[in-house]
């Protein structure tokens, strides 16, 4: 069957920060998501990693700004008490390294793994010297039950005292609310479990804003991931240990400790973490271009549109002769096909190779209208053999009967080899259009 696959994008102009935009523009111009991207890419490697770092530190800001509003209406609205809603006016801190984690509460995607040692994770945010902060949103849908308890793990442990101004989970995540989400966070996690995420296309929306991406190999990070843009998780494979998500946990903290928290706070003498720095850059000109609705678009005009619309002028061409002749030929094959049967099989070593004939006796069908081939199934990844067999004689006494010969590498054993009979025409998308297939039994 004719189906591919094209990587999702996201329309970067929508997800983008105004100070992520001031700085593309300067980079890429007016048309800065026009045309292709690619030569964007360039002009963010040669953009200063002052700006670039500016510009991170405007969002992180900028988040914390709204998540100290947005916490304190939550809480007023549900009748905390006065001190504890003043208390989100001090939430967050703009210098401290900002975890991202939201999503639908899907268990594949098991928000909770951060959560599997909570104590370890309360260390991490309340680390006097290079601590973390954490900003939590998401909903399960209305009868995932089991969504509802992984959002109650959330929101008990962010009501802890001594987490309360590192971490905060906001209510109602939507569009507006990931919008300030993956504009501010430095690190955006995504947890799910192989090999349930089809794409993950919220991990796209902090590329242009300078976020880096810690996530499971599934979804577009299987294909994006490369060590210098940002940190993987797994081992790209699928598991069914059930100790395996805690081992998953375990190098989401080890990832954390070890390498993602001292990058951020290793800084020179300017206060510029370098290395975090050169990270972005390359997730910024090696991803953002490359995961925008701008090159899904072009992909799917490219690869799908342009020759559908081609395959369509094609057709309707002079009073529409070729649909009409595709229409006879349809309604030929359909009404004829059971005419066609197999009649011996012989198969010849011939040195290296095995010479396959096999008499095809095909009744009122044009041998035009179909083509015989020799089929193996692939071995390992491979792909299947389908090697045409050719039309030879006339079998005597046979009224449009056939030897058909083919020869193929002796390498596999005959009996991997069975020919069939399927629909053919130059202009036709087999077995698309016409699914008819007969086998050599
Ligand atoms: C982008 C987005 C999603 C999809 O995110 P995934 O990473 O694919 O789960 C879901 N909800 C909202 C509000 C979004 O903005």
């Amino acid at each position: 069957m004719p189906v591919g696959h094209i990587t999702n994008g996201v329309h970067v102009p929508s997800w983008d920060s105004a100070w992520a935009d001031r700085l593309w523009t300067r980079a890429g111009g007016k048309e800065r998501w026009r045309g292709t991207l690619e030569t964007l890419s360039e002009a963010i490697q040669a953009c200063p990693d002052e700006e670039l770092w500016t510009c991170r530190a405007a969002g992180r800001q900028a988040l914390i700004q709204y998540a100290r509003e947005r916490l304190a209406r939550q809480l007023g609205q549900r009748g905390t008490t006065p001190e504890i809603v003043a208390q989100a006016a001090q939430v967050l801190d703009p210098n401290v390294l900002t975890l991202g984690f939201a999503r639908r509460f899907a268990a594949y995607k098991r928000p909770t793994l951060l959560l599997h040692d909570p104590a370890r994770l309360a260390r991490l945010l309340t680390a006097p010297e290079q601590p973390v902060q954490l900003v939590v949103a998401g909903k399960p849908h209305p009868a995932d039950d089991e969504g509802k308890r992984l959002v109650e793990a959330w929101a008990a442990f962010v009501r802890q005292p001594a987490v309360r101004y590192r971490a905060v989970f906001l209510e109602d995540y939507d569009i507006a609310l990931a919008q300030e989400l993956v504009q501010g966070v430095d690190v955006w996690l995504n947890t799910p479990r192989r090999p349930w995420e089809a794409c993950g296309t919220s991990g796209m929306k902090v590329l242009a804003n300078g976020g880096l991406n810690c996530s499971a190999l599934d979804g577009w990070w299987a294909e994006a991931y490369t060590p210098e843009v940002g940190w993987a998780l797994g081992d790209g494979q699928e598991h069914f240990e059930p100790d395996w998500d805690a081992r998953e946990a375990e190098e989401l903290y080890r990832r954390l400790e070890h390498e993602i928290i001292p990058e951020f706070y290793t800084r020179d003498a300017q206060g510029i973490p370098r290395a975090w720095v050169a990270r972005m850059r390359a997730s910024m000109a090696q991803l953002a271009p490359w995961f925008s609705s701008n090159r899904m678009m072009r992909e799917y005009v490219e690869h799908l549109y342009l020759p559908a619309a081609a395959a369509f002028q094609r057709r309707s061409a002079e009073g529409a002769q070729l649909a009409q002749e595709l229409q006879v030929w349809l309604a030929r094959v359909a009404s004829h096909w059971s005419d066609i049967r197999f009649g011996n099989l012989e198969v010849q070593h011939e040195g290296s190779r095995m010479s396959f004939s096999v008499q095809v006796y095909l009744g009122e069908v044009d041998p035009q209208w179909v083509q015989v081939e020799l089929y193996a199934e692939p071995v390992d990844d491979g792909a299947p053999i389908r090697q045409a067999m050719d039309r030879g004689g006339e079998i005597p006494g046979a009224i449009n009967g056939y030897v058909y010969r083919a020869t193929v590498p002796a390498s596999r054993p005959p009996a991997h080899f069975t020919p069939r009979v399927i629909p053919a025409h130059p202009a036709a998308s087999v077995p698309l259009e016409e699914h008819h297939i007969l086998w050599y039994r």
